[in-house]
């Protein structure tokens, strides 16, 4: 589609505005920016490790935005640094989960806060309370004894009930199947990973309208972390065998008509890599725009940023005319 967009006071227009506006741009594409939905500001942050949290928080997330990032989901954070950032207009749109919930030895050290079990949706609720969005869950952890899962079912599906009944929205780190199950029997709203996951999953996950975030770029080093840390045979080798997979497991997600959205997973690595997880997901041999889209309107639409679409009032001083296809599929 080409067609003339106007900007006005800062705002997209699609009519003409009096005022004859200069054409600042031609023949080019409009995309309402990227998006990284799975990065965590506080680790592999470009500010040295004497930082403060919210000073590490801020570089991480310049970093995305020197990357062409302008909105971004923080899935679990060790210190809430981020919160300080919300409201800053020089930055990305943030939203955040609070700290990451995980039974005690049951995430990286120092990463998560802990809680008992039987107190998850109470405690899943104090970090909505934080981020005012998101709760993020540790679905699952290894040692050398094994992967496991870190909740019993029942209390992943009130944690998320509390949850959306609050208003808010759960996401979960998930590795295992019965773990991924369990998060679409509970109604996650998303689920990060899902490394070993199903064709019964991706139905599931589209009829209950659940995202999946695969972190592509992280296969790697995740692949090998999990290699060197003893766990039995067969579980090794299904976690490996997925990770093989999970080019399929994408492409198949995105064809049955599952929300699947571009995340780097910063923290495991470096911040601003976005474009390496877009190019992982044509390396899986999705459709380029819904690849781009992926990591830009698909992802806006999950986390209810505007488009590039009408602003809601027009004043007619200062425009200029873009003429430009635009990429984005809706117009309003
Ligand atoms: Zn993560």
């Amino acid at each position: 589609m080409v067609r003339d967009v106007f900007v006005v006071d800062g705002k997209f227009a699609f009519d003409e505005p009096d005022d004859d506006p200069d054409t600042t741009f031609d023949d080019g594409y409009l995309l309402p920016g990227l998006v990284d939905a799975h990065a965590h500001l506080a680790l592999f942050s470009p500010a040295p490790d004497d930082a403060s949290p919210e000073e590490r928080a801020r570089a991480s997330a310049q970093a995305q935005l020197d990357a062409g990032v302008l909105a971004l989901r923080e899935p679990g954070s060790p210190d809430n640094g981020s919160v300080a950032l919300l409201d800053d207009p020089s930055l990305p749109r943030i939203q955040i989960a609070g700290r990451f919930l995980a039974p005690r030895g049951r995430h990286f050290p120092g990463l998560a806060r802990e809680v008992p079990e039987d107190s998850l949706p109470d405690e899943a609720l104090v970090e909505l309370g934080t981020s005012g969005a998101w709760v993020k869950v540790i679905g699952d952890f290894f040692t050398s004894d094994g992967f496991t899962a870190n909740w019993r079912p029942e209390t992943l599906a009130e944690a998320a009930r509390r949850v959306h009944e609050a208003g808010g929205r759960i996401a979960i780190h998930a590795i295992l199947p019965d773990v991924i199950e369990a998060a679409i029997e509970a109604n996650f709203d998303s689920i990060e990973h899902a490394t070993v996951l199903r064709s019964d999953h991706i139905r599931a996950m589209k009829e209950r309208n659940i995202a999946y975030v695969p972190t592509m770029i992280i296969a790697d080093g995740a692949d090998a972390m999990i290699a060197s840390a003893g766990i039995p045979d067969a579980q090794a080798r299904m976690v490996t065998e997925a990770f093989v997979r999970q080019g399929e497991r994408v492409s198949e997600a995105v064809d049955a008509g599952v929300v699947t959205l571009a995340g780097t997973d910063a923290g495991m690595g470096p911040h601003g890599l976005i474009r390496e997880e877009i190019a992982r997901f044509l390396a899986a041999g999705v459709a380029r725009d819904v690849a781009l889209g992926a990591a830009s309107w698909t992802a806006r639409s999950f986390l209810g940023y505007p488009l590039i679409e009408r602003a809601r009032r027009r004043i007619s001083s200062r425009s200029g005319k873009i003429r430009a296809k635009r990429s984005a599929p809706r117009t309003s």
